[in-house]
């Protein structure tokens, strides 16, 4: 079986952390089998879908490099529906309802004042040929229902295991509206039959539309394809937090997290596998199995990303983002400063430290004498291999000191900080000119 899943996300808005998640298991699921990843955009709703959403989805996608193999679009395909749509209504599976809103509201409302679920009772169905006539006739339109079958709905999740419905307590559920609109769940089955989606993966509140859309798919003659619903994502402090879960895309890239950040995290919450940095997604495959996947909420934190977009810095290479650092910064460079960057923006603290101009540190005499030791030695040392290295063995040699007495002065002199990348790599990146300068500006001399 090839396996194909599909992203389908409505453009009535942007993505967020939620969809993401939803997106990357797809991908991953596909991926991993060497299968096919889809993008279906659900835009049916035509008053809420815009084109600049459908423009930043794509956009998003692209970004975080879970680049699909096709897109299609609902819009595009109201025949395919119409004619799925006639088949049903040739079967008797599809059948016209003529109540209002305010009809059917007060027939919940009786039904749950008796004690009952709130389940439409089919008075359409019992609607002779004349009473329809008479109603269209006096301008009443239909929404239509799908008859569903008084049967048990059953099917092993991926991810929550089995699962089990009966047909006989669910409503029929409205899959068109008056006005010829679709609503989600009929095309959505069209649509992943026509595209041959063999697994549909999505969020736990599709658990039962799954259950009706099984009849759906049986309705139409269509093999059912495999479920995995994930479960829901949730805050750090474990509650459902509209704030995180609904944290943009946009938003997360202004802040300076990579790709590869955001992925590496959502692939892992809510799994049995540890959160790891990557430097590309492709390196989440072989963690990656629906089995793997509880049924607890996913926490995630805002916190936890800031230090996973950290640890993820430390492993790119010079190749991944040299498009994204200023022109001078050369692979040296990056290799010398990414062990210390939060965010690539921390690029530019570590390129003003390299070429100054720094302000003097203010220092002790002793330590100002000291720098000016420094500066004599770094005059008369080969710069050309290891001059950290040089520097220092000559100092400790010279001056008897060690340490912290040795290396601290030696880092506020030479950086204006008391912390930052290795100094064997940044020396040689100062340069010497640079470097006695500052050293003989440390000691007062200059
Ligand atoms: N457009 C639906 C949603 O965003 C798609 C659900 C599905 O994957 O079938 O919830």
């Amino acid at each position: 079986m090839t396996v194909i899943t599909r992203f389908a996300p409505s453009p009535t808005g942007k993505l967020h952390v939620g969809n993401i998640r939803t997106a990357l298991v797809c991908w991953m699921a596909a991926r991993v089998e060497g299968g096919k990843f889809l993008l279906r955009l659900d835009d049916t709703d035509r008053a809420r879908s815009t084109e600049e959403n459908v423009v930043a989805i794509r956009r998003d996608l692209e970004w975080l490099g879970l680049v699909p193999a096709g897109e299609v679009r609902q819009s595009d395909r109201f025949a395919l529906y119409e004619a799925a749509f006639e088949t049903l209504h040739a079967a008797g599976r599809v059948y016209p309802c003529y109540e209002s809103e305010e009809e059917l509201s007060i027939k919940r409302k009786v039904a749950l004042g008796r004690g009952l679920p709130p389940i439409y009772d089919r008075a359409a169905l019992t609607l002779s040929a004349e009473e329809r006539q008479r109603l269209e006739a006096d301008g009443v339109r239909p929404h239509w229902r799908f008859r569903l079958d008084a049967t048990p709905i059953e099917w092993t999740d991926l991810i929550r295991g089995p699962q089990h419905f009966e047909g006989a307590a669910l409503s029929d559920p409205v899959v068109r509206r008056a006005d010829g609109s679709w609503l989600y769940l009929l095309p959505s089955v069209i649509d992943d039959i026509d595209m041959k989606i063999s697994h549909v993966v999505r969020g736990e509140d599709h658990v039962s539309n799954t259950a009706v859309q099984i009849q759906m798919f049986e309705a139409l003659g269509a093999a059912i394809p495999n479920f995995a619903h994930m479960a829901l994502l949730v805050g750090a402090d474990g509650k459902l937090s509209k704030r995180e879960g609904s944290i943009g895309v946009e938003a997360i890239r202004a802040e300076g997290i990579e790709p590869q950040a955001l992925l590496g995290l959502l692939a892992r919450i809510g799994t049995s596998e540890p959160v790891v940095p990557v430097a590309t997604a492709d390196e989440l495959l072989p963690g990656f199995a629906f089995s793997h996947m509880g049924r607890a909420p996913a926490r995630f934190d805002s916190e936890e990303l800031a230090q996973l977009n950290a640890r993820t810095l430390h492993l790119l290479p010079y190749e991944a983002v040299k498009d994204r650092l200023p022109a001078n910064v050369d692979e040296t460079f990056w290799l010398a400063i990414r062990p210390n960057l939060t965010t690539i923006a921390d690029t530019d603290a570590a390129l003003a430290v390299i070429e100054g101009p720094i302000a003097a540190p203010t220092l002790s005499p002793e330590d100002r004498a000291f720098c000016a030791d420094a500066a004599a030695a770094a005059d008369a040392l080969d710069w050309a291999e290891t001059p950290w290295a040089a520097l220092t063995t000559a100092l400790k040699a010279s001056t008897g000191r060690k340490g912290k007495a040795l290396f601290l002065p030696l880092r506020l002199a030479l950086t204006g900080q008391d912390h930052g990348p290795e100094m064997a790599a940044l020396l040689p990146l100062i340069g010497r000119e640079r470097a006695i300068a500052r050293l003989r500006l440390a000691a007062g001399a200059a």
